[in-house]
């Protein structure tokens, strides 16, 4: 099937993961954003994160992060009682939060469209939190895994991206921007440095993105990257002809075929071990 098949949205979606997975293989884009293919692979598995960022939040939406019987109740109703590791997240956050905010906003969901010039898209992208305070918009990615590979927030096209989500809102009401990253694990102790995008970095994220819009309207093969690197961690490597890692789907299978797979499962079961 060629990349032809098949009608774009007229109002392309673009969020972090598409423009990732574009970039990363153009047909693990178009399985998974354009045609919707169920993974066939498992990814790599929900770490700790998760747990963390839904306890900021909550930390947040009922009390002060910076307040330690609120904290360890808040945690406690959810089960990581004492001092466990999401603690430590959470206090390793608290040094970092905004004293005197004036509003916040946590896990906020932004879009926002362009029209022209073409061709048309809407992003969509979550934040993790925002902080107005001294004159500020200061919006919050909490990062719980490995160490930045840059030392400029301003590199990530994530933060890229939520800058573009988020600077209308901030000049409409004359704050200037901040996108910070906050490393939230025990063995990192720097952030990289915060991204304020003036608005020359605004117009150039602007063009990227449509640039990355035109690229994927202009694209017909859809080829899969067959990188190695890449492909073993992609979840739909064992149904890709392209796959440089091929795999046993995992797929719900009858009971008869699950058997006849069986002995050929342990391909999966290394590539999860091996992350
Ligand atoms: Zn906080």
């Amino acid at each position: 099937m060629s990349g032809g098949d098949f009608r774009l949205p007229e109002i392309l979606p673009l969020h972090a993961t598409a423009v990732a997975e574009w970039q990363r293989c153009r047909r693990e884009y178009r399985s998974d954003q354009l045609l919707g293919v169920p993974p066939s692979d498992e990814g790599p598995s929900p770490d700790i994160g998760v747990a963390v960022h839904a306890m900021l939040r909550q930390v947040h939406e009922t009390g002060s992060c910076r307040d330690d019987d609120h904290v360890r109740d808040v945690l406690a109703a959810h089960g990581f009682d004492g001092p466990g590791p999401v603690l430590g997240y959470v206090e390793r956050h608290a040094r970092r939060c905004p004293a005197d905010p004036t509003w916040s906003a946590h896990e906020l969901d932004l879009a926002r469209f362009h029209r022209m010039p073409p061709p048309m898209f809407m992003v969509t992208g979550r934040i993790d939190a925002v902080w107005i305070h001294d004159g500020i918009v200061d919006a919050r990615d909490y990062k719980t895994g490995a160490a930045p590979s840059t030392d400029h927030v301003r590199d990530d096209l994530r933060a890229r991206l939520q800058a573009w989500l988020l600077a209308a809102r901030a000049a409409r009401k004359g704050l200037r921007l901040r996108v910070r990253y906050e490393y939230l694990s025990a063995e990192i102790d720097e952030d990289p440095q915060p991204f304020e995008p003036d608005a020359d970095d605004l117009a150039a994220i602007d063009e990227e993105l449509r640039g990355v819009a035109e690229q994927i309207w202009n694209e017909r093969e859809f080829a899969g990257v067959a990188d190695p690197e890449v492909c073993r961690w992609c979840r739909y490597r064992s149904i890709c002809p392209a796959s440089a890692a091929p795999a046993m789907p995992s797929w719900p299978l009858p009971p008869e075929e699950r058997l006849e797979g069986a002995e050929t499962a342990p391909a999966d079961d290394l590539a999860a071990e091996a992350y």
